[in-house]
């Protein structure tokens, strides 16, 4: 069938590309633009309205005065076959800036609604990122190009489309970071300092400041948002919204076409389930919080998206955010994750209903996830411990994390370190344990009182890992347990240096968090425990949306 995502070719220039000194060469770089093939909204131009009864917006990124190449991914570049002497070329830089286009781009903004800390928030859509097309790979793979801040869209609601340097910086790094670790993310081509300022209150308290603006270029197979297909459902446009659904199954989920009708969505809706568990168990096995869980930032593919005001777990604290806007409520807190996702699917299931005579079928999506997600904790969680999956064993797996809250324990590092430790002494020498613990506590004086505690827990932990050969669990705490995640405080160290014009921290943290698994002794630095000066700097600790 031609299907609403087929090929849409629109240029007659696709077989340009760039060749070694910047000159357009022979090879194609070939473009699908899946959004045209939907319905698109008929006004052109980028004031902000509602869009009603279209999928996207065609907009243009707006130009920006002095592009620069900040960073790059040459792994995201090798990925859509752009060799390193094109990424390094004017022709490139010029495109990702936003100022000049290829001419088989096709710049538009999408329109999505969703659901912001639980309450339905209306038309919300790609308020400062702009698609400019789905690049086809040599193995037939697509991948979509997104420009972050790029200027303004219909859907910007009176901001500027603009993003800073300090959040794009974030972005790039971190969504490289989580791919390293093997988990699902959207990625970052590049970071692209626009030589102008943007205007923002960083802590919403009255003293916007400028700061250096940047685009990133993200990638991913399909930006398709839970929003997507919740916004035309509210608005009762099954019509629009039965295009989307067929138009995501053909191009994402193609297996699912060859179910009888009837079956496609609860089976499709049960995978998105599926894929969102596996995100979630993967964040909480390394301790990443996103920060802002609405349905507008959750990836029908099961990718990590949007990174804002996120962070990584230091003192183990199941409430910890690092969202200020979200410190009262919490709603996004580690704790809570696994939670929130079976809400917002709960919302994608709402959605999709409207489609079905009866919508039983999509409550077995719902408790899919909820048992992909118990399996793969349970799993990483005993991993992280160097212990095979087994049943039964949360009660124990809990008392640790109450056990490591008690005295500020660094998440990260305790389960790194657990490679390193002595199992016939930890449960029965206190003096070896708590030394062993104390490096790696934020409150060390609280250390001492909890050897009681940790007794127990200690003598069951040497019983599970004596009955398992050691090298497995050695190799299991390795694979579970990065040395090198991308702390806030290092973030801020790259975003500082980057501002004062010196690039070198995050060349090297992109170096370092690219083998996150990996022992690495020359970057010893890049995991220590957050300093105290990080503990309440704005960037560090507090996060806020502004960005
Ligand atoms: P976020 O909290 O980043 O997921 O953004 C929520 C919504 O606000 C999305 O529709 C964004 O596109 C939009 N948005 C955020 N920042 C800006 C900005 N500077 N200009 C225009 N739209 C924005
Ligand atoms: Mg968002």
């Amino acid at each position: 069938m031609p299907g609403f995502f087929s090929c849409g070719l629109r240029s007659p220039n696709h077989s340009r590309r760039i060749g070694q000194n910047g000159q357009m060469s022979q090879a194609p770089f070939r473009f699908e633009h899946p959004f045209l093939d939907l319905p698109v909204d008929p006004v052109t131009s980028s004031h902000t309205r509602q869009v009603t009864g279209a999928l996207s917006s065609q907009v243009l990124p707006t130009p920006v005065a002095a592009p620069r190449l900040l960073a790059q991914a040459f792994e995201v570049a090798a990925l859509l076959g752009f060799e390193d002497s094109l990424v390094h070329s004017d022709e490139f830089l010029q495109a990702f800036a936003g100022n000049r286009l290829w001419p088989q781009m096709q710049a538009l903004a999408s329109n999505y609604g969703g659901h912001q800390f639980g309450h339905w928030a209306g038309q919300l859509g790609d308020g400062r990122a702009i698609h400019l097309g789905a690049l086809v790979g040599s193995d037939g793979r697509h991948f979509e190009l997104q420009l972050k801040g790029a200027g303004p869209t219909p859907y910007s609601r009176g901001s500027d489309g603009r993003a800073v340097l300090r959040s794009s910086l974030r972005e790039f790094l971190c969504s490289e970071a989580m791919a390293h670790l093997g988990i699902p993310t959207t990625r970052a081509l590049c970071l692209i300092g626009t030589g102008e300022p943007v205007i923002r209150d960083m802590l919403y308290d009255g003293h916007p400041e400028a700061e250096p603006g940047a685009i990133v270029c993200r990638v991913a197979s399909s930006f398709l948002r839970f929003g997507h297909f919740e916004l035309p459902a509210r608005r009762g446009d099954v019509v629009l919204l039965q295009q989307l659904v067929d138009a995501a199954i053909t191009r994402e989920f193609q297996h699912v076409l060859t179910l009888p009708e009837a079956e496609r969505i609860p089976a499709w809706f049960t995978e998105v389930a599926e894929r969102t568990a596996e995100m979630v168990a993967h964040w909480m096995r390394v301790g990443f919080v996103h920060g802002v869980m609405n349905t507008d930032n959750m990836s029908i593919l099961g990718l990590t998206i949007d990174y804002g005001p996120y962070g990584w777990l230091e003192e183990v604290d199941p409430s910890w955010t690092p969202n200020t806007t979200d410190a009262m409520g919490r709603r996004y807190c580690y704790g809570r994750q696994p939670e929130i996702a079976h809400w917002n699917l709960y919302c994608l299931a709402q959605a999709l209903a409207q489609l079905m005579d009866d919508p039983e079928p999509l409550q077995a999506g719902l408790r899919r996830y909820a048992e992909v997600f118990t399996a793969r904790h349970r799993e990483f969680s005993l991993g992280k411990l160097g212990l095979p999956s087994a049943e039964n064993r949360d009660d124990w797996l809990s008392e640790l994390f109450g056990l490591l809250r008690a005295s500020a324990i660094d998440f990260t590092r305790f389960f790194r370190s657990l490679g390193e430790l002595d199992i016939d002494r930890a449960g029965t020498d206190e003096g070896y344990w708590i030394g062993f613990l104390t490096p790696n506590s934020y409150e060390p004086d609280t250390v001492p009182a909890t050897w009681s505690g940790w007794q127990p827990w200690l003598q069951r932990y040497a019983l599970l890992r004596r009955a398992e050969d050691p090298e497995v669990v050695r190799s299991r705490l390795v694979r579970h347990n990065p040395k090198f995640v991308f702390r806030n405080y290092l973030a801020q160290q790259a975003i500082d240096a980057a501002a004062a014009g010196d690039l070198s921290v995050l060349e090297r943290l992109h170096e370092v968090l690219r083998r996150p698994y990996d022992d690495q002794p020359d970057a010893e630095a890049f995991a220590a425990m957050r300093p105290d000066w990080a503990r309440r700097k704005p960037g560090c600790s507090m996060l806020s949306c502004s960005s």
